[in-house]
């Protein structure tokens, strides 16, 4: 079976995990004989340059937990990190002060930007990384060319964006309306308390999806979702032109796992990007935002926990608006559980595992 996963970092890192486990992907042994393959399509949106190196989170994270050196409390970046260079940095007071860019992070940063430098596409450049950490699941950036989110905000005339204090009277700094900033500016530095009203996807007009991406799109026997930040993480891959077209073109089924738990997201603040695009933090809202394959959207099916599904059978999928739901326990504790929701997406599918090694 060929699964091809839409991921941005934290949630579809976890998630891989899962699907890897299931396959039996797991020992580095089983992966030559395997008649399975695992492709990630990672969400490049997050992307940004700081200090002169091309920083990816989301393929990072993705690759330093299948690989076995993610920071397991942080969820992301390397464990024994040291901050030696950020703390160098901020003795010269040169911005950016507020992003974490670890020491050993910063070697992977170093050999990213002199490869792309020399004129290597990010795609061979994640494949180079991928060598020493060998994650067993193909990692493709969903572009090669950048495609950053930026975040609407309001601004004010010093470009700092509007203060905590209250309201100042009438002619006191007036506001100058909206400005973008960086995805990582906001989350970062603001943690995403700044009122967003949108996102816009700067280059989004010349990026293409590579051939890689396509082909794992139409190759797949089955498309998940995984349950990553609607907005900025699956909303970033989909804002790639022509990502939503091959998803409604392919053969296999799409099926999404949500992100949101009993009205909630997990570990984070995921609900202020639902908030800024009126998206309600519900499990059902988000289904509707992909909408039905059988009609404009995404999705041929959608899993949810237990409790967050329409009631109603159940063993059958309940249909919402054109798109079958069903629920399972979406916690994704450690691999086993999460294979056992990828279990649920392929039933979900309609879809057989030969040979499931579970
Ligand atoms: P990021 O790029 O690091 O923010 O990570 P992603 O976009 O891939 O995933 C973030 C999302 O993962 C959040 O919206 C969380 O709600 C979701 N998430 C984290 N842990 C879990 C979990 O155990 N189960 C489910 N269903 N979602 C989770
Ligand atoms: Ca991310």
């Amino acid at each position: 079976m060929r699964i091809c996963v839409l991921a941005g970092g934290v949630g579809g890192a976890r998630f891989l995990l899962g699907a890897r486990r299931l396959l039996g992907l797991d020992e580095v042994t089983a992966r030559a004989d395997s008649p399975h393959r695992i492709d990630a399509v990672v969400n490049v949106g997050d992307d940004a340059w700081m200090h002169g190196v091309r920083i990816c989170p989301d393929l990072d994270t993705c690759m330093y937990t299948l690989g076995g050196g993610i920071d397991p409390d942080r969820g992301w970046g390397h464990a024994d990190e040291t901050w030696n260079c950020r703390d160098e940095l901020a003795a010269y007071g040169v911005q950016p002060d507020w992003f974490g860019l670890g020491d050993k992070d910063l070697a992977t940063h170093l050999v990213r930007t002199r490869m792309l430098d020399a004129g290597y596409r990010l795609t061979d450049v994640t494949e180079a990384l991928c060598a020493r950490w060998n994650p067993g699941v193909t990692l493709l950036p969903v572009t090669d060319e950048r495609c950053e989110t930026h975040v609407v905000v309001a601004g004010d005339e010093d470009g700092t964006g509007p203060s905590d204090a209250p309201a100042a009277d009438a002619g006191d700094a007036p506001a100058t309306g909206p400005r973008a900033i960086h995805f990582q500016e906001w989350w970062v530095k603001h943690r995403a308390q700044l009122p967003a009203s949108g996102f816009v996807h700067i280059g989004a007009d010349q990026a293409r999806p590579t051939p890689e991406t396509l082909e794992a799109i139409s190759a797949a026997d089955l498309v998940v979702v995984a349950p990553s930040n609607p907005v900025v993480s699956v909303g970033a891959i989909l804002a790639v032109p022509g990502i939503r077209a091959a998803l409604r073109r392919t053969g296999a089924p799409v099926v999404g796992v949500s992100p949101v738990i009993g009205g909630a997201v997990l570990r984070g603040m995921g609900d202020a990007c639902l908030d800024a695009i009126g998206v309600e933090t519900d499990a059902l809202a988000v289904a509707r935002h992909y909408g039905a394959r059988s009609g404009t959207g995404l999705l041929d099916g959608w899993l949810v926990a237990p409790g967050d599904g329409p009631g109603g059978s159940d063993t059958a999928p309940v249909d919402v608006d054109g798109i079958p739901v069903r629920e399972a326990p979406l916690l994704m504790t450690d691999p086993d559980a999460t294979a056992d929701m990828l279990t649920a997406v392929i039933a979900l599918a309609g879809l057989d595992l030969p040979g499931a090694s579970r």
